[in-house]
């Protein structure tokens, strides 16, 4: 069975329902309070874990009881965890969202333990990265790692996806190490420049890729699902309609199920719509990876 290896973060989400965003001074009552796992990089993980996918997840935790916990979690899912690091004297990264009545949601994160996601750290399990056939990241943990990731995969033929979230420029460095890119429309208009509207303006950008170097770029348009470009030929492949009431962690479930389904070898088209109907599913649920659904209930909604 082929392998993913996935670099990136991993998050506490403390959420809590609000009338409204606090002013400055202001002390406001929210309405309710959880606390959820997440973190772009863990998210994809077990999106990809429970799609099928044989995955290691290349992490970092704080020494505290919820990293401990979360890891517990990965364990449930499949996830190797052996090169998730526990770093001493550090929390785990943690995300404060809250979400207003209008529906918007406002985040402020703390990188905590994944902002010890270095150079080393990928030197410790380098070994996960080259007997991968497939390397997912993201970008919530520091640049140079996910660089030298990247160099690290390429020098093994291991496949290189890029879901660069959050948006943040990037150097042609990186992105000439590609084999992939998954930004959504915001995320392509940071790097290329062109402003996502339309197929045509999704068509301009991916030439921007293109040209970097990247083979596959997929642009990701929300409920109107990707618009798909490989070696300059692009159109838009429709998702799926269905009843969204929460479209947190859909780009996620999304990335970790495209990747699930390259990995067994399907081609780009059959992987996108596997990957479509998995973030489908998600959006009909609340939560991150509480939202994430199994292998077989993504074959049955494809059924
Ligand atoms: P997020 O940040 O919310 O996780 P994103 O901005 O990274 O998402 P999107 O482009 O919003 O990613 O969506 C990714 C994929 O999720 C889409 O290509 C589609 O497959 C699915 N999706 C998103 N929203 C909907 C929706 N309302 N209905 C059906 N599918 C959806």
């Amino acid at each position: 069975m082929k392998k993913l290896t996935v670099l990136g973060s991993i998050n506490a989400d403390h959420v809590i329902s609000v009338p409204y965003f606090a002013k400055p001074g202001e002390t406001l009552t929210g309405h309710s309070y959880h606390i959820a796992y997440g973190g772009k990089g863990a998210n994809q993980a077990v999106a990809a874990a429970r799609l099928g996918a044989k995955v290691s997840f290349i992490g970092c935790i704080g020494d505290d009881d919820i990293g401990k916990a979360m890891k517990t979690e990965f364990e449930k899912d499949g996830i190797n965890t052996r090169p998730i690091k526990s770093i001493a004297n550090e929390m785990t990264g943690i995300a404060m969202i809250q979400v207003a009545e209008s529906g918007e949601n406002s985040i402020v994160i703390s990188a905590g333990a994944n902002g010890h996601l270095d150079e080393a750290v990928v030197a410790e399990f380098e070994s996960e990265i080259a007997q991968a056939d497939y390397l997912l990241m993201q970008l919530e943990t520091p640049l140079p790692a996910i660089i030298q990731a990247a160099k690290i995969a390429k020098e093994n033929n291991t496949q290189v996806v890029l879901n660069p979230a959050p948006a943040r420029e990037l150097p042609d460095e990186l992105l000439s190490l590609l084999d992939m890119i998954t930004p959504n429309e915001t995320e392509a208009e940071i790097l290329t420049g062109v402003k996502v509207v339309d197929e045509a303006s999704a068509k301009q950008a991916a030439q921007i890729f293109h040209q970097k170097g990247i083979q596959k770029v997929l642009i990701t348009l929300g409920s109107k699902g990707v618009f798909v470009s490989e070696n300059g030929q692009g159109e838009i492949a429709a998702g799926f309609r269905v009843n969204a009431v929460d479209t947190t962690a859909a780009g996620d479930t999304f990335n970790g199920g495209l990747v699930t389904a390259m990995l067994e070898d399907k081609p780009l088209d059959k992987a996108i719509r596997f990957a479509h109907a998995a973030a489908a599913i998600s959006v009909t649920r609340k939560g991150a990876q509480s939202s994430i659904p199994t292998r077989q209930e993504t074959l049955d909604f494809l059924s």
